[in-house]
């Protein structure tokens, strides 16, 4: 039987695990399943989508191992908690592939779209050089209306 480790990109096991074995853990079975379930997509999840998707994996997963497990994950830097501007908390798996990013979401429909920019960049290492700072975290989100939104009233996409 293939194990859930088996599904999991190398360079994030080998970074998880690291970081848990300085803080005097292992790597478990259900622990495994979590981290999984985490970087088998590329959308971005409350902690509740994140418990369906390990319980598709392995459906005794418990929801303490879940938490436990997802703040191993945002502590090690793996995962990022990020504010979508709505009530629950989201996590985002994309950070480690793409450190820079930022999102734009429709205001209506809650599309989320995933964007990079240079000069976003350059303001961010402006802005905190001149007062007298140096950035280690910016989650930057611009709410916006859609195309559909601004012509129509409103859109009919899912909230993604
Ligand atoms: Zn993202
Ligand atoms: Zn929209």
């Amino acid at each position: 039987m293939k194990t859930p480790a088996a599904d999991i990109d190398p360079g994030i096991l080998e970074r998880f695990e690291s970081f848990i074995k300085e803080k005097g853990l292992r790597r478990t079975g259900q622990r495994d399943v979590i981290v999984a379930a985490a970087f088998s997509t590329d959308s971005h999840f409350t902690a509740e989508d994140l418990w369906e998707m390990a319980r598709k994996i392995d459906p005794s997963t418990s929801r303490a191992t879940l938490y436990r497990t997802l703040s191993l994950l945002t502590e090690s830097g793996l995962l990022q908690e990020i504010d979508l501007g709505r009530d629950q908390k989201y996590y985002d798996p994309n950070f480690v592939e793409h450190p820079n990013h930022n999102h734009l979401i429709c205001l209506d429909c809650g599309t989320v779209i995933e964007f990079s920019d240079e000069n976003m960049a350059v303001i961010e290492d402006c802005v905190t050089r001149r007062l007298g700072f140096s950035s280690v975290r910016k989650d930057i989100r611009i709410e916006a209306r859609c195309e559909e939104f601004r012509t129509s009233g409103h859109c009919k996409r899912g909230k993604k």
